[in-house]
């Protein structure tokens, strides 16, 4: 093997989510302007990208574009250059109300490709509604996040890559340890790097997220494998068994030591926007 750089790995962080709530820990930022501040933070302690969904002022989960509006215009301002990924996953809204949202034309969006158990509920996402979303995402050139639950979701990806149905090269997630979906496993892990280098190439971009506890490890597991890592509140709200995060930047902090121990450096928005393939930020 030549000897090559270590590559830069890219922070993605959940702010917010569609589960926590302040009750669970007070540092989830509901209202936009918190969602404007604790991003803030987490954008100078490294992450380069938000992942984002928007809240009612109860609490409760939405897809309200206009939210989704104000929470973007006030990131532009405040993290110039951070990639803005808009959440239309389903735990914020029903059918095509999951794409509002799209038109706002954010750089990426989270596309899940297929249906699977939730902890309560079944996750639904039925072939025409994807179809849908995918198609919102062409016309609007946003780059999809394909969120990965399960094996079969990456082959769906390598379908809808191959009939142009995607921009670009998928940019697939693994998501694991949710209750009644992929729990945590190595093996399965490793068989998901290898799947996504087999069908999309050895130089194709893939992430992980991991749920509550889980979200050290896949840090660990994603950063020392040359992946790219998701972290925040909207995942798990502590620091460890006995502390809660203070905010979403703390999380980060603990990603950047991880990327820091496995000699990867951080990216830049600069070269996660590169990497990804992005367009241009607007003028
Ligand atoms: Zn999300």
């Amino acid at each position: 093997m030549t000897a090559s750089q270590p590559k830069p790995c890219i922070i993605c962080v959940a702010i917010t989510g569609s589960v926590p709530r302040k009750s669970d820990n007070p540092a989830v930022p509901i209202s936009v302007s918190e969602q404007i501040e604790s991003t803030q933070e987490a954008f100078e302690a490294g992450a380069s990208i938000a992942h984002l969904h928007v809240r009612n002022d109860d609490e409760t989960p939405t897809s309200d574009p206009d939210k989704f509006a104000a929470l973007q215009d006030g990131l532009k301002k405040h993290c110039p250059g951070m990639i803005v990924q808009m959440s239309t996953g389903g735990r914020s809204g029903a059918g095509q109300a999951r794409g509002g949202m799209l038109q706002l034309r954010p750089d990426m969006a989270s596309l899940t490709v297929g249906s699977n158990n939730f902890p309560t509920r079944v996750y639904e996402n039925p072939p025409d509604l994807v179809a849908w979303l995918a198609s919102e995402m062409r016309t609007y050139e946003v780059k999809p996040e394909i969120e990965a639950f399960d094996l079969s979701h990456i082959f769906r990806a390598k379908e809808m890559a191959d009939a142009q149905e995607l921009l670009g090269t998928p940019y697939v997630q693994f998501v694991m340890g949710v209750k009644n979906a992929m729990p945590v496993d190595r093996l399965v892990f490793d068989f998901y790097v290898q799947t996504v280098h087999r069908l999309f190439g050895s130089d194709a971009p893939w992430c992980a997220a991991g749920i509550g506890r889980h979200q050290i490890t896949l840090n660990e597991w994603a950063i020392s494998a040359g992946g790219h890592a998701r972290t925040g509140l909207e995942d798990n709200v502590r620091l460890d068994r006995e502390t809660l995060a203070p905010s979403n930047a703390a999380l980060v902090e603990r990603t950047v030591e991880i990327c820091e121990k496995h000699a990867r450096p951080v990216a830049t928005w600069r070269q996660a926007r590169d990497i990804l393939g992005l367009r241009p930020v607007a003028a």
